[in-house]
C-alpha cells in the first residue's frame, strides 16, 4: 500500500446528479477511489457510465442543473475541491490539473495560432512573454514530437491533422505544468497507429514528470496499455477495482467479464465475439438492487433486491467487485446477507 502522503487525488462518495422535470439521474453515484503520484488510474465501462462526468466532477465544470450532492469529498493534495469557489477553481484547472478532452477542438480556440495560445498559457502560468515564451512555446511543440515546430507555431488548429492537434493540446497542458492529468477519451478519435503515440507521449511525460494521470476511456485496450490501476464503471458506480495486471488475469464481475469478451482478437480459436446485450440504465434512484442484473448472465432472484457492496475478491484486498457472487466459498444466503449487512453499515455512515 502507498502511503497516504503520496496520495494526490482523493475522492470519496462522489455523487453527481442531474436534475430534470421528471426526475433526478444519479449520473455518478457514490465512487470512491485515490490517484496517486505518478501513476495512472483508469475509469473504464460503456458510454452513459459517468465516466465523463466523474471527470467534469473533478474539474469543477458541473453546471445547472447539474450539481454535486453534499457529502461528496474530492481532495487535491488534501484540498477539497468541493468547497472552492469559481475563482480558485479557475487556478486548479490553470496549474494543478490539466485536461485533455476527446475532441481537442473543444481545448483549442479556431481563430488563434497555435503558437499564440501556448505562448498566452505560458504568459499566464509562467509569466513568460515575447522571444523567451516564443522560445519555450517551440520547445514544446518540439516535446511533443511536432515536426518543423518554428513555422507550426504560425499556423491555425484547423491546418494540424487530428493526431497533431491532440499533441497541440497537451503541449499546451505541459505550458500550465500540471501534476495532475485527466485525460477523458483522449485517443478515441484517432487510428490506431496515432493512438499509440500518444499514448507512448503520455507515459513519456508522465515518468518525465512524475505526472499523476486519470485516464477515461471505454476502450479495454487502452486501458490494458496505459493504466497501473483500473476502476470499471457501469451506471454511476464502481463494480470492480484493480490493479491492470490483475484485472486483466482474473477478472471477478460479470460486466467486467463481458467486457474482456468483447475485446477483438481476445478470443481463443472458434471462440465468437461476445457482446453484453442491453444498454446502460439511467440510474434515476438509489441502488436498491444491482443495476446490472438485467444484463447479467449469472443474475439471481436476490440481484433484483439487493444492493452489491465491494468485497475482496483477489488475493489482496486491492482487488475488489460489487457482486453478490462474492465472498468466493460463501453460500448464497451468506454472501446475500453480508452484502445486506455492508449496505446497513454504509447507509448509516452517509447520514
Ligand atoms: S450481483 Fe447478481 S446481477 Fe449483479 S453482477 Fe453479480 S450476479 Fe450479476
Amino acid at each position: 500500500m502507498a502511503a497516504e502522503e503520496d496520495v494526490v487525488l482523493s475522492v470519496r462518495n462522489l455523487q453527481t446528479v442531474f436534475h430534470t422535470d421528471r426526475e433526478t439521474i444519479r449520473a455518478v453515484d457514490g465512487v470512491d477511489f485515490d490517484v496517486r503520484k505518478g501513476e495512472t488510474v483508469g475509469i473504464v465501462g460503456e458510454s452513459g457510465s459517468g465516466k465523463s462526468v466523474t471527470a467534469r466532477s473533478i474539474m469543477g465544470l458541473i453546471e445547472s442543473p447539474g450539481e454535486i450532492m453534499p457529502g461528496s469529498s474530492i481532495k487535491l493534495n488534501g484540498e477539497e475541491l468541493t468547497e472552492f469557489d469559481d475563482m480558485q477553481y479557475q487556478q486548479v484547472r490553470g496549474s494543478g490539473i490539466g485536461m485533455v478532452f476527446q475532441d481537442p477542438q473543444k481545448s483549442l480556440n479556431p481563430v488563434y495560432t497555435v503558437g499564440n495560445q501556448i505562448m498566452e498559457a505560458l504568459e499566464v502560468n509562467q509569466g513568460l512573454t515575447g522571444e523567451e515564451a516564443r522560445k519555450e512555446a517551440i520547445r514544446l511543440l518540439e516535446r511533443v514530437a511536432i515536426p518543423d515546430a518554428p513555422r507550426r507555431l504560425n499556423e491555425y488548429p484547423h491546418e494540424f491533422s487530428g493526431g497533431m492537434r491532440q499533441r497541440a493540446v497537451i503541449a499546451m497542458m505541459l505550458a500550465c505544468d500540471p501534476e495532475f492529468l485527466i485525460c477523458d477519451e483522449p485517443t478515441t478519435a484517432l487510428d490506431v497507429t496515432i493512438q499509440a503515440q500518444i499514448l507512448e507521449l503520455l507515459q513519456d511525460l508522465q515518468e518525465e514528470r512524475g505526472l499523476s494521470i486519470l485516464f477515461i476511456t471505454h476502450d479495454m485496450g487502452v486501458i490494458a496499455e496505459i493504466a497501473d490501476r483500473v476502476n470499471v464503471m457501469y451506471a454511476g458506480e464502481f463494480v470492480e477495482k484493480a490493479p491492470v495486471e490483475e484485472l486483466f488475469a482474473n477478472p471477478r464481475h460479470p460486466y467486467t467479464e463481458g467486457l474482456l469478451g468483447a475485446i477483438p482478437g481476445e478470443q481463443t480459436a472458434g471462440e465468437q465475439l461476445r457482446t453484453i446485450d442491453g444498454d446502460v440504465p439511467t440510474p434515476n434512484e438509489e441502488a436498491t438492487h444491482c443495476r446490472f442484473a438485467p444484463r447479467c448472465p449469472e443474475a439471481f432472484d436476490a440481484c433484483d433486491a439487493v444492493a452489491p457492496q465491494h468485497v475482496q475478491v483477489g488475493e489482496n484486498d486491492d482487488h475488489t467487485a460489487a457482486c453478490l457472487l462474492y465472498p468466493d466459498g460463501e453460500p448464497e444466503d451468506r454472501r446475500v446477507e453480508h452484502h445486506r449487512e455492508l449496505a446497513a453499515a454504509d447507509g448509516g455512515e452517509n447520514e
